[in-house]
């Protein structure tokens, strides 16, 4: 049975490849590659702030 897996963020319907959310984001399921590299750039810029910050 073939089972489409959305994508969390944008609802697209991942194709290819289907990327983990890492638990920080607090996201359940799967994400497409766009919203996947727009999430880990975010990820590293805040912990770019928070180090600056400390
Ligand atoms: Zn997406």
């Amino acid at each position: 049975m073939y089972n489409s897996i959305k994508c969390s963020i944008c609802d697209n319907i991942i194709n290819l490849f289907k990327y983990k959310s890492m638990k920080d984001w607090q996201i359940n399921g799967y994400l497409c590659s766009n919203c996947y590299s727009k999430k880990i750039k975010e990820h590293y810029v805040h912990k770019k702030e928070d180090t600056l910050k400390n």
